[in-house]
């Protein structure tokens, strides 16, 4: 199901209705959102979008110019941060360059309440296990992979023991094959603690990796809230089937209407000089404009020009590949609008091209009379 593994569980962070203005810039524009306890909730979106704004507001660094922010529905939006109960990790890790990895944890106790029997060379041993840095406390920052430094700032933004995990773009320093290593170490702290985390990210397939719903946002506010598998098959939005992956957008005008036997619909649309048969979630008339997208991984795609009768079929010119390892990435042109498909083979030329009308996904209809 594309349910949240957390749907039934308590609401842990929520913003009602929350704005915050610069000077002449929205940064975050009327947002509510709920995040619930134990999720792992993620901030997913173009430079400039307000996710690092909106995680801000939840830590309690920026206070709001309008709207509530609420911990278990206490409203907490005149609370600063050090009373929120909250681990903040940024981007470039932050840690006390002159203290050992072991002090820079205990740092964070500090701030905890007195630990109850348990020694704080015992719980900095503890927090450095969780994050897969045992017997590292006496090393000292500048020694350790930024990864590893960045599992250290981890351990001490959870040694007070916080209700909930704020992570801003945590791994946007490190490179590739570091980053893919630390989101499964973090997604597995997270895992193991329960805790509820909320992500801030611009990489749309960290975000569909790591998270339990996403919330893909676009300037100040999100266009879709909804777990990985729903964003990616069914993106709300033309932005969103555009950020998240790559996407076929079309536009096409509906010249007929079908109702069919599972109580769905399917249009025939008029694409470019092409027809092509939809199937549709939603109402719809004769003349409205459509707009739909085909993942690639949905666009058959042969060298051979006899494509099959049954799905909708059409003709295109290779310009450009990428080869990807297991797959290539091709960049055809097909009526003056690019068209992106997988393959395994190699391609020129012109090419047959055909996809199902159950694979074609609308993001939009519009009324054009
Ligand atoms: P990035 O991925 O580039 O960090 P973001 O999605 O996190 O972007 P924010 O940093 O939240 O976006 O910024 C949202 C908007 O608010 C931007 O236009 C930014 O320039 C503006 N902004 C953020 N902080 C301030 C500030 N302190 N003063 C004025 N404008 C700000």
């Amino acid at each position: 199901s594309a349910e949240s593994p957390t749907e039934d569980r308590p609401i842990a962070v929520d913003l009602a209705d929350v704005t915050k203005r610069y000077a002449e810039t929205t940064a975050v524009d009327d947002v509510s959102l709920s995040v619930r306890e134990g999720e792992f909730f993620t901030l997913v979106g173009p430079s400039g979008c307000g996710k690092t704004t909106t995680l801000r507001l939840i830590a309690g660094f920026e206070s709001p110019t309008d709207g509530t922010v609420r911990f278990h529905g206490e409203d907490v939006t005149g609370v600063p941060p050090e009373e929120r109960d909250v681990g903040v990790v940024f981007q470039n890790y932050a840690l006390f360059p002159h203290m050992s990895v072991g002090e820079n944890v205990a740092y964070g106790l500090n701030f905890a309440d007195p630990p109850g029997g348990v020694s704080d060379d015992e719980r900095v041993r503890e927090l450095l296990e969780l994050v897969d840095l045992e017997g590292m406390q006496d090393r000292e920052p500048d020694r350790l992979s930024g990864g590893q430094q960045q599992r250290v700032a981890i351990a001490r933004a959870l040694a007070p023991g916080p209700d909930v995990l704020l992570l801003d773009e945590p791994m946007s320093a490190l490179d590739a094959q570091l980053r893919e290593r630390l989101r499964i170490q973090v997604k597995g702290i997270q895992k193991e603690l329960g805790i509820t985390t909320i992500y801030v990210t611009h990489d749309q397939e960290e975000a569909l990796a790591i998270s339990d719903r996403v919330a893909v946002m676009r300037a100040g506010a999100p266009e879709q809230v909804a777990p990985p598998r729903e964003i990616y098959r069914r993106p709300e939005t033309r932005f969103v089937a555009e950020f998240v992956g790559d996407n076929n957008v079309f536009e096409g005008t509906v010249r007929s209407l079908e109702e069919r036997a599972n109580g769905g619909r399917r249009a025939e649309l008029e694409v470019g000089p092409e027809t092509f048969a939809v199937d549709l979630a939603r109402e719809a008339a004769v003349g409205d404009a459509v707009t739909f997208c085909v993942r690639p991984e949905n666009l058959q795609v042969s060298a051979n020009e006899a494509g099959s009768s049954e799905r909708n079929a059409t003709t295109a010119t290779v310009r450009s590949a990428e080869f990807l390892g297991e797959t290539t990435r091709v960049h055809l042109e097909w009526h003056g609008q690019e068209l992106l498909v997988r393959t395994r083979d190699p391609l020129s030329g012109d090419v047959a091209v055909g996809f199902e009308a159950e694979d074609a996904h609308v993001v939009a209809i519009d009324r054009t009379v």
